[in-house]
């Protein structure tokens, strides 16, 4: 029977430590957040997001708009942020409206400021071994290795999913621990075979029951960071009752791989504030 790796307990770790890192200054940590899409789940995924900064201590803004916005508009508004030294995080919620593009903005994000990691700057530091802002859900995965003394060096990964959010920084991140990672993506063949040699398999897709006991190695580790809904339930992308008998660790959802979400997103918003204050 698999152990549990516990996000939520270990985000609220998270939290309460940077509460207390944060209470020490006299200037508060600022977070701004532009929303240009109005999806249900964007407006959920903010306002979860706000609530958390508010309750560590940051402070928080939120720049919403509607489907009249302009690429000049959300230009300008970075710039002006990017310049004000009162905000030290600036998210672009993505996706964007259809007629915006989402990497044209995100590459005016000042990439001291671009606590989502996504910046071309970033991302490259990541791919060199060498990060500064890293993704907030492939750092979040990180961190739960760590806090459960699991380690990477010498390990076959599969990570499933080969976005810019997810798979592939998570790759990269597990690569420059020294472990061998294949990058599946839906036109992977022999998925089963390759996910049986696997001794960590990081799941990132968004489809239900995907990763299925007859997958799992014995003892694997199983980070399963997929969200779907079914009617009022949240799912992840592993059939986690049947998994949970084989694997040796196994993350649940919900209170798994989203709370190490946030709680990464809170970490960069107060390392870029201690970089942008001198602080460190
Ligand atoms: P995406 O939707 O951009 O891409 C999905 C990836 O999965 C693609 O690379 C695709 O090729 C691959 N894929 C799809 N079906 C596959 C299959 N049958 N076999 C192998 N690969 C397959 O992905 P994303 O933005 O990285 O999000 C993935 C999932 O993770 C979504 O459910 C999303 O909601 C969730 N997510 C969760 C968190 C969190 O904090 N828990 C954060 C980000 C994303």
């Amino acid at each position: 029977m698999a152990m549990i790796l516990d996000g939520k307990k270990t985000a609220q770790k998270i939290l309460d430590n940077l509460k207390q890192n944060i209470s020490k200054y006299d200037k508060k940590p600022s977070l701004a957040v532009i929303l240009a899409n109005d999806s249900e789940a964007s407006k959920i995924y903010v306002a979860n997001k706000e609530k958390t900064a508010k309750e560590t201590g940051f402070n928080f803004k939120m720049y919403q708009f509607d489907k009249s916005v302009t690429k000049e508009q959300l230009k300008n508004l970075i710039l002006e942020l990017n310049l004000d030294n009162s905000v030290h995080g600036i998210i672009v919620q993505l996706p964007l409206f259809n007629h915006l593009d989402g990497k044209e903005i995100i590459g005016l994000i000042d990439p001291k400021k671009d606590v989502d990691g996504f910046h071309p700057y970033n991302m490259g530091k990541l791919a060199q071994g060498n990060p500064s802002l890293i993704c907030a859900t492939p750092k979040g995965i990180m961190t739960l290795f760590k806090e459960y003394n699991i380690l990477l060096q010498g390990k076959n990964v599969l990570v499933i999913g080969r976005s810019n959010i997810v798979g592939k920084p998570v790759s990269l991140l597990l690569i420059n621990e020294g472990a061998t990672v294949f990058c599946a993506n839906s036109k992977t063949k022999n998925l089963k075979q390759i996910a049986l040699n696997s001794d960590i398999i990081i799941s990132a897709t968004g489809h239900k029951n995907l990763v299925t006991k007859d997958m799992v190695k014995e003892g694997a580790i199983i980070i399963d960071v997929g969200i779907s809904r079914e009617g009022n339930r949240i799912r992840g992308d592993v059939d986690f009752e049947n998994v949970k008998d084989i694997a040796g660790w196994i993350t649940p959802v919900p209170k798994g791989v989203g709370p190490m979400t946030i709680a990464s997103l809170m970490e960069n918003t107060f390392e870029a504030f201690l970089t942008l204050e001198g602080l460190k």
